[in-house]
């Protein structure tokens, strides 16, 4: 019980912190209790050890802390990874050669193919290209996404690399380069993950996501036969069990000798303890599971609604402006918008409206020339009255990744049909 209860804890609150640091500061999570937390933990706490640190060290405690967590955040290195490896490795080793002999043939296929394939899909991820923009492929990257004049507009150069930002790219401070369809800089496989190894990164959530499930449940399965062996009547799920020892009870009908909650996990927890190494790595399998999967959620979400991380963060930011009314649209010349389309000849959709955020709500002059567009400005109040360009629906959105520079058809369509395609989804951030 002690035992259970104690890895049962400390895995609950390692697989919490890191998804309150990890996803804590996204939009969707505004004004929520993870909000809140991740406030509490990067923001109020570490203020708070700082003042104590500047009153009894002279501030020399955190920042050599400082100087130790901006390596780990925006330096290039494999810590994590490392960590990553370490944990899988570690706990196969710990479980399946205790585990074995009580595998079936097919299960003992299904560990070894499970097992393997997060350290395939995770070097895959970790060594493809992501999307490096270069003065050689610039014209590429340019081809693949036509300018939405909303979170990208034609123009605009990156001051680092010093070349033309491609829609839907991003520099990637930590690796110090320009990436096509930057989704964000991942720590886990110490790489961008961008146009080039996206469903890569997807692939490593689902096998990881299913690896831990999968091995969970059935290390869960041995211990609980190897419990059903020592007392026949106990039942993992539903929670059923019969006290069957003679004693005090022999007398009573057996329906009524059902165990406390306490007993069935008594019971449960001998299991553990006898196979600890099997044991705590289900467990750990089990707990962290829903932490992946829903990684694994949020990253189809984003396929769903055809945006990348950082495009969601850009849409949170209009969200708020928009509703201040600090935002407004107009019609984007034809002429103009087709000159964007005709550099992405593969993407079936145009931009059909400029959007533009104003510094004091006030929309900016109709004539003004340096704006693209014609007409009067629309004050736009939500999401919802925007086109999200790169949403091609699900499967569309899913082809994207998966197929390197997908053709899609419906450029055959007369462009009248083309354009202002309304949007299905709206981001929700
Ligand atoms: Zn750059
Ligand atoms: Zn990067």
């Amino acid at each position: 019980m002690g035992v259970l209860a104690k890895i049962a804890a400390i895995v609950l609150a390692i697989s919490l912190m890191t998804f309150i640091i990890f996803f804590g500061r996204l939009p969707v999570f505004r004004r929520t209790p993870i909000a809140w937390l991740y406030t509490f933990f990067v923001v109020n706490l570490p203020s708070g050890v700082l003042a104590l640190d500047r009153a009894l060290t002279g501030g020399r405690f955190t920042s050599s802390l400082m100087r130790f967590g901006s390596f780990m955040m925006n330096d290039k290195h494999p810590t994590v990874v490392i960590f990553f490896l370490v944990l899988l490795a570690g706990s196969e080793w710990m479980a399946i050669p205790s585990a074995w002999e009580f595998l079936s043939n097919f299960q003992r296929v299904c560990v070894v193919v499970f097992g393997s394939l997060p350290y395939i899909f995770l070097y895959l991820a970790a060594y493809t290209d992501p999307g490096t923009v270069s003065l050689t492929n610039l014209k590429h990257h340019l081809s693949l996404y036509p300018y939405d004049y909303a979170l990208f507009h034609p123009g605009h150069r990156c001051y680092t690399c010093n070349l033309l930002k491609p829609p839907r790219s991003k520099h990637c401070p930590v690796c110090k380069r320009c990436v096509g369809r930057l989704d964000h800089h991942c720590i886990f496989i110490n790489n961008c993950v961008g146009v080039g190894n996206h469903h890569w990164f997807l692939l490593l959530l689902l096998s990881t996501a299913f690896l831990a499930s999968y091995g969970g449940w059935t290390g869960l399965c041995i211990l609980r036969d190897r419990v059903l062996e020592r007392w026949p009547t106990w039942s993992l799920f539903p929670w059923r069990a019969y006290e069957v020892s003679g004693g005090a009870l022999a007398d009573t009908p057996l329906a009524t000798r059902k165990m406390t909650f306490n007993t069935w996990l008594v019971l449960l927890s001998w299991g553990m303890k006898n196979f600890i190494h099997l044991g705590s790595v289900s467990l750990l399998g089990l707990l962290i599971s829903p932490l992946v999967w829903g990684l694994l959620a949020y990253n189809l979400w984003n396929v769903w609604t055809g945006q990348t991380t950082n495009e969601s963060l850009k849409w949170g930011d209009y969200k708020y402006d928009m509703e201040e009314g600090m935002v407004y649209k107009r019609r984007i010349a034809a002429a103009e918008s087709s000159q964007v389309a005709a550099t992405s000849s593969r993407w079936p959709l145009e931009p059909d409206h400029v959007i533009v955020r104003t510094e004091d709500g006030n929309p900016p002059p109709p004539n003004d020339k340096a704006l693209p567009g014609v007409g009067e400005w629309e004050r736009v109040w939500t999401l919802r009255d925007v086109e999200n360009l790169y949403d091609l629906g699900f499967w569309s959105n899913l082809k994207d990744i998966f197929i390197p520079n997908y053709q899609f058809n419906t450029k055959d369509l007369p462009a009248s049909e083309r354009r202002g395609r309304p949007r299905k989804r709206v981001p929700r951030t």
